[in-house]
């Protein structure tokens, strides 16, 4: 069933949920909510239910009442709540107050100020009681949350959940509910304690198919053999590097020869901070493949980024002897590569997920490496493992996992963690500014590009009518105030061509400042970017808050992070200011949002792979190995060849 088979979804719909990421039912399923409006909550005028979102039952005591106040139009009325008086005021709306009648009671759900009495601000009413739980999604222009309601509910109706991951027994015996009733609450919650059972099933759900995934990998780890790796030259390669491996680096890249050296395949997970330094460590290990004849991969999520990788560590490779080819989408001699490749002529092959296709074929591959992990689904991991039997993988990620999640994915998985940074490195300077005082930022800009320094600015949307901070309006308001400076800018909605030639002006210096949205998120590197300007801050996560943040302060230069937002003093801001570790961020991220809105970080919910366990409680996680424990020791098969079945129908998992 496809997506314009659902009632209200035509061919310009299906192309709007597609912006969301959303392609088939299933994804509409898994399409998790921000958060919940609980429009059950009752108040009254009182101080204690200020800046609380809640309903009010008030009696309507004036005829509306508009003023014109520039390009404003304020509507009010007058209400009663049963002992105080207030007001309801309207911004650019004249018509809601019209369908209001004088002396009738009605329910309103909005937040509560005060300044000359109580106030309610464009409040959504109704003439009946409002007793429901509203999940509000992200949305997209031509997409309301109504809208997107309505879709899903017919999606969960017609998906075919026929397939769960394990028997109805088990969820019911620790207590949670199966794939099918969960989705349906997570969309249509009754109440917050079904709700919250919702929740927690998806997150042990998700785990638990991680925590699966890694036991089938490790025994079938354990039955097989690696290629043999014996000889290795590492004071060569180093001779080669011209900055002083850190410690830890060097820690690591111990830990991984004792990997590749046992007879047995690595399954290990190189876990450090943006900027700690994972890239060079994961060359090495690809080199010491070469070094005993074999070939190594290594795949990223980006074109840009296998591009920039591939003429960064080019050198360094041909130096000791070694071929390196890069093999992305966009590639043109794609046949002449995968001959050579299946030849053995090529020693490394950079690439994207093009790396995964079934023609590309290695000689001998003995290591990959994925780069930037969280954005590979598990599928793509297997798949490239399966690639060639035994063959190592070293999986990159600066997402930070929680102690008590290592502790027991460390049975499972190998686990190293890049602990200090290059310490040429100096801290980012961070500061938040009022959206008020741009000007004297531009003022910091221009000195900064006369240094010959580029600049990133990043925002959240790209031509949000509602957003006077849009890439599109950014742009304008920078090209007439830097005549001087070559600026560009990038998103999401461009194609990648255009996409890959920006980021590369940028890179090779031939622009000044990119203005772009989050595309610029991962990974990239250019040293002589110093500054990053981050529009809308208070409306990103703090995790991705501290990745942009990461795009500077790459090299010797003194790099500066301007956090601009409407509210200079949000919490988020100052912990930003305040703290540089990636640890520390995603400690306090947990501590903000607390455990159990787990859904705000991701666009949409596939994939909650280990990583966004990070959102998953102490508790959840125990449940969730114990729930693994328990189907092994009773033989309950984990449905996973159902789970894991390809769209072409070949099972990934032998
Ligand atoms: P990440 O861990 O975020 O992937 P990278 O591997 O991209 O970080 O490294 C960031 C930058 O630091 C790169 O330009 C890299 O060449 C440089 N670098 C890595 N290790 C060291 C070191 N020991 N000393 C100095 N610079 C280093
Ligand atoms: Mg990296």
């Amino acid at each position: 069933m496809n997506l314009t088979d659902l009632k209200g979804v035509g061919e310009k719909t299906e192309s709007r949920l597609n912006r969301l990421n959303i392609y088939t039912l299933e994804d509409l399923c898994n399409y998790y909510p921000y958060e919940y409006e609980d429009r059950r909550t009752k108040g009254i005028f009182a101080n204690k239910y200020l800046a609380k979102k809640c309903t009010f039952y008030l009696k309507i005591c004036s005829t509306p009442r508009i003023n014109y106040k520039s390009k404003v139009t304020l509507t009010s009325i007058d209400v009663f709540d049963g002992h105080t008086y207030g007001k309801i005021i309207w911004f650019n709306d004249k018509f809601s107050p019209m369908k209001l009648y004088k002396d009738k009671e009605y329910y309103f759900y909005g937040k509560l100020f005060y300044s000359n009495g109580y106030e309610l601000i464009n409040p959504i009413f109704s003439e009946t009681v409002m007793d429901e739980i509203v999940p509000k999604y992200y949305l997209t222009e031509g997409i309301s949350n109504k809208l997107l309601r309505k879709i899903i509910l017919q999606a969960i109706k017609f998906f075919d959940f026929k397939n769960e991951f394990l028997p109805d027994e088990i969820y019911e015996n620790f207590g949670l509910y199966n794939r099918k009733h969960s989705t349906k609450v997570i969309h249509f919650p009754k109440n917050l304690d079904s709700l919250n059972i919702a929740k927690k099933s998806v997150k042990i759900f998700d785990l638990l198919k991680e925590i699966c995934i890694l036991n089938s990998i490790k025994e079938n780890n354990e039955s097989i053999n690696s290629p043999i790796i014996k000889n290795i030259d590492l004071d060569i390669i180093f001779s080669k590097i011209d900055f002083k491996l850190t410690k830890s680096q060097i820690d690591v890249i111990e830990e991984i020869i004792f990997d590749l050296k046992n007879k047995n395949p690595m399954n290990r997970l190189l876990n450090g901070d943006v900027g700690s330094g994972k890239t060079i460590v994961s060359i090495i290990a690809m080199i010491i493949c070469n070094q005993n004849g074999y070939q190594a991969a290594m795949m990223v999520p980006t074109e840009l980024l296998a591009i920039q990788q591939f003429e960064k560590y080019k050198d360094l490779i041909e130096s000791l002897g070694f071929s390196v080819s890069l093999l992305i989408g966009s590639t043109k001699d794609k046949v002449n590569v995968k001959k050579r490749l299946s030849s053995g002529e090529i020693d490394i092959l950079i690439g994207t997920h093009a790396l995964l296709q079934d023609d590309v074929k290695f000689k001998n591959l003995a290591l990959v490496v994925n780069d930037e992990q969280h954005r590979f689904g598990v599928l793509q991991r297997k798949k490239l493992a399966l690639k060639n039997k035994g063959v190592n993988v070293l999986t990159m990620t600066a997402t930070p996992i929680p102690r008590t999640l290592s502790i027991k994915l460390n049975k499972l998985l190998d686990i190293s963690i890049l602990k200090d940074k290059p310490d040429n490195r100096k801290p980012v300077v961070t500061k938040s500014f009022n959206i008020n005082s741009e000007l004297k930022l531009f003022d910091l800009i221009r000195k900064n590009c006369r240094k010959k320094n580029q600049v990133y600015v990043v925002t959240s949307s790209i031509n949000n009518d509602e957003d006077k901070n849009n890439v599109e309006l950014l742009y304008k308001r920078f090209i007439k105030y830097f005549k001087d400076l070559k600026i560009e800018k990038v998103h999401g909605r461009m194609n990648s061509n255009e996409k890959d030639h920006i980021f590369k002006n940028f890179l090779e210096g031939k622009s000044d400042i990119l203005i772009s949205t989050t595309v610029i998120e991962v990974g990239v590197d250019v040293k002589n970017a110093n500054m990053i300007l981050i529009y809308n801050a208070n409306r990103f996560g703090l995790s991705t808050l501290h990745q942009l943040r990461g795009r500077v302060g790459r090299g010797e230069k003194q790099s500066y992070c301007f956090l601009i937002s409407e509210n200079e003093s949000d919490k988020k801001l100052k912990i930003m200011e305040n703290i540089s570790d990636g640890y520390e961020i995603a400690k306090k991220d947990l501590e903000l949002r607390g455990g159990g809105n787990i859904f705000s970080t991701f666009q949409s919910g596939k994939n909650m792979d280990i990583i966004n366990s990070l959102k998953i409680s102490r508790d959840e996680i125990d449940l969730a190995f114990e729930i693994f424990e328990f189907c092994k020791k009773n033989n309950i098969d984990f449905n996973l060849e159902n789970y894991f079945i390809e769209n072409n129908g070949g099972i990934i998992l032998n």
